[in-house]
């Protein structure tokens, strides 16, 4: 997709915080570190956009990008549910939960893993949730870069044996390979 603009327009902390529906959405969730913030810039052209995992208050929010001022793209909080005070931790479910379950303008969701990592059970119970609220999921395994071709080809086939029926594309924010494919899979959604 070519991209003609692409800004921050809010974030919440806060369920019922979201911005009134409007253009259709897709998330992007992942574990803290896994490349997100890296996939979104790239993803979106715009270096600095998505801020690191590491700047305070903006990681444990939802973010709304509004893309070509047709598509939002949602950045879910990371689920480290072992790091942060325990305040932040328990609010973690409610936010996302409820925004994944009751968002009406979500038409999928695409779950970051490290390729080198593999689904862990985070991300196994996040798939196994959202399947059962019925929607969307694309896996996208991240820092493929960091993998041989060999390696890479495995782990890519090891995800899709494991996950029938959804997408999975593997993603590398510093070579950029994997961007055209998995736009294809996110235009899908619309
Ligand atoms: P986030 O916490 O999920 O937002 O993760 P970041 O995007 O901040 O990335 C975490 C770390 O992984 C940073 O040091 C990035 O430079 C590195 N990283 C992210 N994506 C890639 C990638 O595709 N290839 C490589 N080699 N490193 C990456």
């Amino acid at each position: 997709m070519k991209i003609t603009g692409a800004r921050f327009v809010t974030a919440t902390a806060v369920p019922g915080g979201e911005p009134s529906p409007g253009p259709p959405e897709i998330a992007l969730a992942g574990r803290s570190n896994v490349g997100k913030s890296a996939l979104l810039n790239s993803l979106l052209g715009r270096r600095g956009l998505a801020r690191t995992s590491r700047t305070p208050g903006r990681t444990r929010q939802i973010n709304f990008f509004l893309v070509n001022e047709r598509l939002l793209l949602v950045d879910l909080p990371g689920y480290g549910f072992a790091v942060g005070p325990e305040a932040e931790r328990l609010a973690w479910g409610p936010l996302v939960e409820g925004y994944l379950t009751t968002r009406p303008t979500l038409r999928g969701v695409a779950v970051l893993v490290d390729a080198r990592r593999g689904l862990e059970a985070e991300e196994g119970e996040l798939l196994e949730f959202l399947r059962s609220v019925g929607r969307p999921a694309a896996v996208v395994a991240t820092k493929l870069d960091k993998l041989g071709k060999t390696e890479a080809r495995a782990a890519l086939a090891g995800l899709a044996a494991e996950l029938p029926g959804v997408p999975v594309v593997g993603y590398s924010a510093r070579t950029v390979e994997g961007r055209v494919a998995l736009w294809r899979v996110l235009t899908a959604w619309l």
